[in-house]
């Protein structure tokens, strides 16, 4: 029997049969000590193992990586390691929060000076005027990545209309799998989601979607 030993990610070792095994995952979260999830709708031998907590450290700072990624709302200078800071001196919790960082906080930020925070506050003031598909894929659905977000959003003209509708219209739209529709709504169905949505939309982040 393979006995799978925990926080040992990547490493190599045998079996009680002799044969060489790789520890593709602890069982735990390293940071929270949440047992490890695949996502439901996942194929089970290639899908990443991850922390279901949405509050663990991990997964904030992941989530606002994320949001931060070229690919998605594309806030230069917005890495691992300023998260890392941001998030462990509680400045930011959530992708909201970063609207209303100041350059003051970000310049007394250890590695940062006052260009540098400027530059990063002018990188995030420009991210409100992304393409809402970008701020869709930015908010890390499960199973909706750029090309679905993108997809969506020539369904409606704005996220509001999008939340707004529910799974088995969804459905029913060109592209739209069963899968994709029933994530954006269990998704936001989550009052804390809803919450932040609203909070982005506050902030002055873009919702319309683009008329191409
Ligand atoms: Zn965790």
């Amino acid at each position: 029997m393979i006995k799978l030993l925990g926080k040992m990610f990547g490493q190599v070792f045998r079996n009680q049969q002799g044969a060489r095994v790789v520890v593709h995952a602890s069982e735990t979260c390293a940071e929270c000590g949440s047992l490890l999830a695949q996502a439901a709708d996942a194929k089970p031998l290639n899908a990443l193992w991850l922390c279901p907590n949405p509050d663990c450290p991990a997964q904030v700072r992941r989530g606002l990586v994320h949001w931060c990624s070229p690919a998605a709302m594309d806030i230069a200078g917005g890495d691992e390691k300023l998260v890392a800071l941001l998030v462990g001196r509680g400045l930011v919790r959530d992708v909201a929060e970063l609207y209303r960082l100041r350059v003051k906080e970000l310049a007394a930020l250890p590695g940062l000076n006052q260009d540098s925070a400027q530059k990063f506050f002018d990188a995030i003031t420009a991210s409100m005027k992304r393409e809402a598909w970008r701020v869709l894929f930015g908010l890390g659905i499960p199973s909706i990545g750029a090309v679905e977000a993108q997809l969506f959003c020539r369904h409606f003209a704005t996220l509001d209309a999008l939340f707004a509708t529910g799974r088995e219209r969804l459905m029913k739209l060109t592209g739209v799998t069963k899968i994709m529709a029933g994530s954006l709504t269990h998704w936001h169905g989550d009052p804390v989601n809803r919450k932040l949505v609203r909070r982005l939309e506050k902030m002055g982040v873009n919702f319309k979607c683009a008329q191409e």
